[in-house]
This record gives C-alpha cells, sequence and structure tokens, in this order.
C-alpha cells in the first residue's frame, strides 16, 4: 500500500500554495448561507472533487432549523455631503453579518444602537453577526466612530434576507475500507484568514494530497457553515457516522503559535492517540487540552447522542490571539510556514492513522535470532541500527496481538514511523502477522 505523504512534505512551495489560495479566497463575503459559501465551493472544487449540497431554508434539523439564505450586494454610510464614510466595498467585515436591508437616514443617536467597535483596539474592524436575530448594523473601527459628529448619516445595506438554501461541500474520497476519517472545517467567515480560511486551505490541500496515493481508510472532508452545518450534516447523515472510526476539526491552522489539540469527548480515541504522539514527536511546543462543549463543530460532533471520535487541531485557538474576529486576522497575519508546518502535522497524524496496526509475534517463545533469519542485514550500515534493533525488540515483544503499533511507539517512546518501520520489517522476514484492523482494539 501506499500511504507515503513525504512529498508533499518536502515541498518548499507548499506553504505559499496554501496562502496563496487563502488571496484568493480573502475577498469573499462568505456567511453561515449564500453566494459567498458557494463562490467559496467553487473555488475549492477547482482543486478537489467537492459535492455541493444545497438544503432548503425550514429544513428541521434536530432542534434546529436552516435559516433564511442572507445575500448582500453593498453597504455603506454616507455623511452630509454624501461622501462614503464607511463602505463594504473596501472591507466586508464593515456589515454586521446577516443584516436585514436598510437605507434609510438615521440619526448618530439611532445609529449608535446599530454601531460595534474596538474601543480597546481603535484602528481595528470587529467581526459581528446576528444570525438568528434579525438586526442591522454597521462594524467600523472605534476612532473613525469617535470622528464622526454630524448629527444625521444615510445608512444603506443593500442585502436580501429570504428562502434559499444552506450551502456546503463534500469530498469523500473512497479507501480500501469503509471506514473513515472525516476531517470537517467552516466555511462561514467572510475576510478572516485564520479563523478561518487556514482551515480551508489545510483540508483542501490535504484532499489534494490524499486525492494521489491509496489510503486504507476512506476520507471524508466536509466545508461546511460553522454550527447549522454541522447539525445540518449530522442530521443528513446520521444512518452512516458509525463509519467514523477518527475525526478532526481544523481551524486557526495559519499562525506560527503551538499547536493546540483538544481531545475528543471520549478522550481516549484513536485520533487522541495519534495527535497526542505526533505532537509530542513534533519538537514543537504544543498542548493538550481535554474536551470542553464550546469551540468549533467539534461541539456538534461530540454532542452525547453522537459522540464521535473526532478531535480539534488548531495552533494558538480561537480567541486566544488578539487578532480573532477583527480586521487583524489578515493575509499578514497568517504565514506560509505555519501553514506548510501544520499540514505537516495533519499528514503525520493521518500516516499514524494509516499505518497503526496490530500484529502478532509468530515466535513468540523466547527471541527468535534476528541474525540467522538476516535482519541484521538488513539494518547494517544504518546509522541509527543500534535504535533500529531496539525497536525490532519492541515490536517482537508487544505484538501480542493486543498492543497496536502506536501502543508500543507509546511505551518504547520511539516515534511511530520507526516502530511501524520495525514492523513491516519483521513482517518481511516471517516474524510477525497482522492480526486485524486497529478498529477492533479502540472500539472495545
Ligand atoms: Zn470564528
Amino acid at each position: 500500500m501506499t500511504t507515503s505523504l513525504a512529498d508533499d512534505r518536502e515541498s518548499p512551495e507548499i506553504g505559499r500554495a496554501m496562502h496563496g489560495f487563502i488571496t484568493d479566497l480573502y475577498p469573499i463575503c462568505r456567511s453561515i448561507t449564500g453566494e459567498g459559501v458557494r463562490e467559496t465551493l467553487r473555488k475549492i472544487g477547482a482543486r478537489i472533487p467537492l459535492e455541493i449540497v444545497e438544503v432548503p431554508t425550514g429544513t428541521a434539523v434536530f432542534d434546529w432549523s436552516i435559516p433564511k439564505e442572507w445575500n448582500i450586494r453593498d453597504a455603506y454610510i454616507k455623511n452630509g455631503r454624501g461622501e462614503r464614510i464607511v463602505d463594504f466595498r473596501n472591507s466586508n467585515l464593515h456589515v454586521l453579518n446577516y443584516s436585514v436591508p436598510v437605507h434609510r437616514k438615521v440619526s448618530r443617536a439611532e445609529l449608535s444602537e446599530h454601531v460595534f467597535t474596538l474601543p480597546d483596539r481603535p484602528e481595528w474592524i470587529p467581526y459581528r453577526t446576528s444570525y438568528y436575530k434579525e438586526n442591522w448594523g454597521f462594524c467600523i473601527s472605534h476612532r473613525l466612530w469617535e470622528g464622526m459628529d454630524e448629527a444625521e448619516y444615510e445608512v444603506c445595506i443593500d442585502s436580501s434576507l429570504a428562502a434559499g438554501f444552506l450551502t456546503y461541500g463534500e469530498c469523500f474520497l473512497r479507501g480500501e475500507t469503509d471506514e473513515e476519517v472525516l476531517l470537517s472545517c467552516h466555511i462561514c467567515h467572510p475576510s478572516l484568514c485564520n479563523d478561518n480560511l487556514s482551515g480551508v486551505a489545510l483540508a483542501t490541500f490535504l484532499a489534494e494530497a490524499l486525492g494521489r496515493i491509496r489510503t486504507r481508510y476512506s476520507y471524508r472532508f466536509l466545508f461546511i457553515p460553522g454550527t447549522i452545518g454541522a447539525i445540518a450534516w449530522l442530521h443528513r447523515n446520521e444512518a452512516g457516522v458509525g463509519r467514523i472510526r477518527h475525526g478532526l476539526v481544523i481551524a486557526c491552522v495559519g499562525v506560527p503559535g503551538p499547536f493546540t489539540y483538544k481531545k475528543s469527548r471520549r478522550g481516549n480515541s484513536g485520533i487522541d492517540a495519534a495527535v497526542v504522539h505526533v505532537l509530542g514527536h513534533s519538537g514543537r511546543e504544543h498542548q493538550i487540552r481535554d474536551f470542553t462543549p464550546y469551540g468549533y463543530d467539534e461541539r456538534q460532533y461530540c454532542s452525547p447522542g453522537f459522540n464521535l471520535p473526532v478531535g480539534a487541531l488548531s495552533r494558538t485557538p480561537h480567541g486566544e490571539y488578539p487578532e480573532y474576529h477583527t480586521s487583524e486576522d489578515n493575509l499578514d497575519l497568517v504565514r506560509p510556514a505555519a501553514l506548510a508546518e501544520s499540514l505537516r502535522i495533519a499528514q503525520s497524524v493521518i500516516e499514524v492513522l494509516e499505518k497503526n496496526r496490530r500484529y502478532r509475534n509468530l515466535n513468540p517463545k523466547c527471541e527468535p535470532r534476528l541474525g540467522a533469519r538476516g535482519l541484521y542485514s538488513s539494518i547494517g550500515g544504518r546509522a541509527d541500527i543500534k535504535t533500529m534493533e531496539f525497536a525490532l525488540l519492541w515490536v517482537l515483544n508487544y505484538s501480542d496481538g493486543r498492543h497496536t503499533l502506536l501502543d508500543i511507539a507509546e511505551r518504547s517512546g520511539y516515534p511511530f514511523g520507526r516502530i511501524s518501520e520495525a514492523a513491516e520489517l519483521l513482517a518481511g522476514h516471517g516474524l510477525l502477522e497482522e492480526c486485524c484492523l486497529e478498529k477492533e482494539v479502540t472500539s472495545t
């Protein structure tokens, strides 16, 4: 089986390409519904096979209902001289996302009820939404608002909120088994980069890379509006979620901060072990957190009625960097090197999932003679011959049909790749046989 993603890892271009893709998606005014989502999905679909799903307004999805579809063409605030002092064409963050249409003159006092600023960051534009309460509003820099001293302004939001659809995209890559790995990211934010065009780029590039190789698992990538998209997907796909063996929600992976992994609600899923292992051997600063019922769409995947083995991979998490949900989460904040590094970590996790197995030692009574079986000549000449020898002994000893290779890697302290290589070598010399897919272990 070909599972190596090494070619992609080594490419120095990959981070710049990911950043270029983010640059392409950045200007689009996205929301949880509407043309911005469709345009974004078209651009993703130009790179990977993507099925577009449209769920009609009013469709009941568990305790929720698909909202009206929102679209926007233009918005501004004009001063007494008819000048646009706030212009949607300069930044789509200027409009309270999901604003209902408005076009009239308002007093400054009334406008103040509809203006959002960040007094602590007077030059920045905040990002605000009002999906489920009909309202209109403008998000502007505090500096600008302080200078707006006219008694009356003309406000215009040329938007529509009407029956339509919620749109999401799904990329399915069939592997050798029906067992699935779910990778999910949200696509509902307008011009914001780390949260979460970084996740969109990572998922897209990962799907591209996986599409080029044979895999044991099937891979399902979801590009969905946050919360309501995950709820809608789970509602429509409830019958198939039992095939999901591992899953990751990907968000905020474009800044150089430490990696943060939030475990699945189960806390001991295969994905939890795989990510903890990869980060532990990455040489990168990182932190592991237990599940909490807030955050991104892991909240839905890990709701008690599903309790799927889905964790969340980020760098500095949402809400913990100052630029979060502001105009400063822009193309300068996300860095090509950080994007490439995040992709590399995700690929390493997938390599562990793909290659993790249980073996049985076919010569379990006392140690086999490795030299006589040609094992030493197989590893002879390597600089790491001693550690490779130890890895062989670890795999032989713990391949009792119960321990997975990841268990053995954790117990030995060696990186998974070395243990996996040792197992392949031993299997190739007739000393190990594969027991079964790793699922039978993790499901107990
Ligand atoms: Zn967000």
